[in-house]
């Protein structure tokens, strides 16, 4: 087993008395796991949209190729996935809409990392189709995200102040 592993292990073992990473106020065990481990199927888009945030988190990457259109994966592959998530730590979710019909949905969502010393958000409006019963993302339209100001909530929900939480890890 190769350190990477271990530590998503290690992750998990810790995650499973505190909050879900997609930011529910739920444990893993019963928020995004069962989903990850094929239990359950996400029932609408925002759920989706958090469970494969929290797939990034825990580097589920199967997860993300089985939760997405396979005609929209451009090129998408495991090594790719694994590739990018290496250099990435992931901070918080924040789910600004969703809204679903019975096979398409959207999810506007800011996903905040921490990248080479700096916090950045993928801010996207994420389109999702409904085949066969179950959700797939398909594609998303990203924005520029603003970080919040010094003495604004964290990104992180951990209701501290932003500088007196991740924006230390950049300072
Ligand atoms: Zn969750
Ligand atoms: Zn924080």
């Amino acid at each position: 087993m190769n350190t990477r592993l271990i530590n998503t292990q290690t992750a998990k073992t810790q995650m499973a008395n505190t909050r879900c990473p997609c930011g529910q106020n739920q444990h893993y065990s019963e928020c995004c796991e069962p989903y990850h481990l094929n239990v359950n199927t996400a029932a609408d888009v925002e759920t989706l949209m958090r469970s494969r945030y929290c797939a990034f988190v825990f580097q589920e990457f199967q997860y993300l190729l089985d939760t997405h259109h396979p005609d929209f994966l451009n090129g998408l592959t495991i090594a790719l996935l694994a590739e990018n998530a290496s250099s990435t730590t992931w901070l918080g979710l924040t789910v600004d809409e969703a809204n679903q019909t019975a096979n398409h949905g959207t999810v506007t969502f800011k996903a905040w990392f921490l990248h080479d010393g700096i916090i950045d958000a993928i801010f996207e409006t994420s389109q999702f189709e409904r085949v066969g019963g179950q959700w797939f993302y398909t594609t998303g339209e990203q924005k520029q995200a603003k970080l919040p100001k010094r003495n604004e909530t964290c990104i992180c929900h951990s209701g501290k102040k932003f500088k007196t939480c991740c924006l230390k890890k950049i300072s």
